[in-house]
């Protein structure tokens, strides 16, 4: 999609902290962090919800939040992880290309994100 901003750094044509890559799925740090450490993961290519994913993309994209989550909690030496989708606009989703955040806690840090 050629006005979506995670299509863009996917492409590299926008500067993105990408911090792990696989076949389908991209990771890079929000730019707007929750906490220390806040990491996206998306599918390279553009879908706007989790039921547009491919199996084969979607399996994948939860892959890499597995694999992710230990490595960012020991990078940022977290306590915790809030995992999420905001799935739909009236969800919260701002950015109409799938991601998934990956947000690390830390105990004595209050509330939700
Ligand atoms: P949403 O509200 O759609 O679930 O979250 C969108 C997230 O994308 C926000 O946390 C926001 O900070 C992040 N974001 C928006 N634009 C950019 C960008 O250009 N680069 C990066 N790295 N993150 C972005
Ligand atoms: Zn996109």
């Amino acid at each position: 999609m050629s006005d979506c901003i995670f299509c863009a750094i996917a492409a590299k044509d926008v500067h993105g902290r990408i911090v792990h890559e696989t076949e389908h799925s991209l990771a890079f740090l929000d730019v707007n962090p929750l906490a220390p450490g806040h990491t996206l993961v998306v599918p390279k290519d553009h879908y706007a919800r989790l039921d547009d994913l491919p199996e084969e993309i979607s399996a994948d994209l939860w892959r890499t939040v597995d694999e992710l989550v230990p490595r960012v909690e020991d990078a940022v030496d977290a306590d915790a992880t809030n995992v999420g989708v905001n799935n739909g606009p009236a969800a919260g989703q701002e950015v109409e290309h799938v991601h998934v955040h990956i947000v690390p806690r830390f105990d004595g840090d209050g509330g939700s994100p």
